[in-house]
């Protein structure tokens, strides 16, 4: 299963209170204050893993408590810094704050840490309190406590091209075609809810990650059939493949419609490289065949039943990234 958001409840460690002890020794009558410092509390960190694709195993739990730091101790000893929580995510989780949405980190890089709740502070123990008007302080300081809040996680799924169609147009068969992944295929139009991953190989070592998401339909950016919200998927991915079915009325219109969704959700994703793809050939095997589109962007056309022209596809998607 592919899990694209969670929300979980993070709270860091309380600090620990300062002590408040004087010195007994033989012969010693008063002796002076020697109360340790309260130890830190624990912060919950999270930290990326590239061995790992999906939020699931974070979402497993709901509640992460980081450890409370220890007392202060006789002796002018401090306490135990409380263990921190280190959550392992994916690459490009998006965290932010559950209650109010605001951003706290982007992490895309390798071993990325982000602090999502601080650890409390530990108190100063009496011995912080000695001055020359109060050489006995009973004073002392408790901990402060961890920070608490309850945080998102977004995986936006990194993919090297992401698929872009209406409903039907064929893209979970052709990423069913071109990768090992399984995506269910069926011609209710919104049988694709999650993005389907696929690992694409051209060659040994050459292999990119293809996303197939929910297809879009003309007024999505209003609301329209799944709305427009699942293209977070593939905001992030260098190609985009326009693949529209080469049954279509007016191939022109419906890629301009396309884009215009597109646009709608990211004006940026237009900017990157991408690729007019004409598919289920196999229907329509006799039609002239046009190389480029209006804009200039070029076309392949493509059956991913028969797989004709399936394999240069991928060699083209390759050579573009
Ligand atoms: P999606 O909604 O874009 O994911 O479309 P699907 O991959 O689920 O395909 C929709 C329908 O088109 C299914 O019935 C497929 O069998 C059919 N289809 C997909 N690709 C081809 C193709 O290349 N040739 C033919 N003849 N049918 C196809
Ligand atoms: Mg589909």
């Amino acid at each position: 299963m592919f899990i694209d958001y969670i929300e979980i409840h993070v709270r860091a460690g309380r600090g620990g209170n300062g002590c408040v002890s004087f010195r007994r020794e033989k012969y010693v009558p008063k002796g002076g204050p020697d109360g340790g410092d309260g130890g830190h509390g624990g912060h919950v960190i999270l930290v990326t893993d590239s061995n790992l694709h999906t939020l699931q195993d974070v979402g497993q739990h709901r509640h992460y408590h980081a450890e409370h730091g220890g007392k202060g101790l006789g002796n002018n000893q401090s306490g135990r810094r409380g263990k921190d929580v280190v959550i392992r995510v994916p690459l490009g989780t998006l965290v932010r704050d559950a209650l109010n949405h605001e951003v706290l980190g982007d992490l895309e890089e390798k071993g990325q840490k982000l602090v999502v709740a601080r650890g409390g502070t530990g108190g100063r123990g009496n011995s912080r309190f000695k001055s020359p008007t109060n050489r006995t302080p009973r004073e002392f300081e408790a901990g402060t406590e961890g920070e608490e809040r309850d945080i998102a996680l977004e995986l936006k799924v990194l993919a090297d091209v992401g698929l872009v169609g209406f409903p039907n147009a064929g893209k979970s068969t052709l990423l069913a075609t071109l990768s090992a992944a399984k995506p269910r295929i069926a011609d209710y139009p919104f049988t694709t809810l999650t993005p389907n991953l696929g690992i694409v190989k051209v060659e040994e070592y050459k292999s990119f990650v293809m996303a197939d998401i929910p297809g879009l339909i003309e007024g999505a950016h209003m609301g329209k059939g799944l709305g427009i919200q699942f293209l977070k998927h593939i905001e992030r991915t260098k190609v985009l493949v326009f693949l529209i079915d080469c049954q279509s009325e007016d191939i022109e219109k419906d890629y301009s419609i396309l884009k215009r969704e597109v646009r709608a959700f990211n004006t940026h994703l237009l900017k990157r490289r991408r690729v007019v793809v004409l598919t289920k050939s196999d229907v329509r095997p006799v039609l002239p065949k046009k190389r480029v589109m209006r804009d200039k962007t070029p076309i392949l056309h493509i059956s991913a039943v028969t797989h004709q022209g399936t394999t240069e596809l991928a060699r083209y998607l390759w050579k573009l990234l």
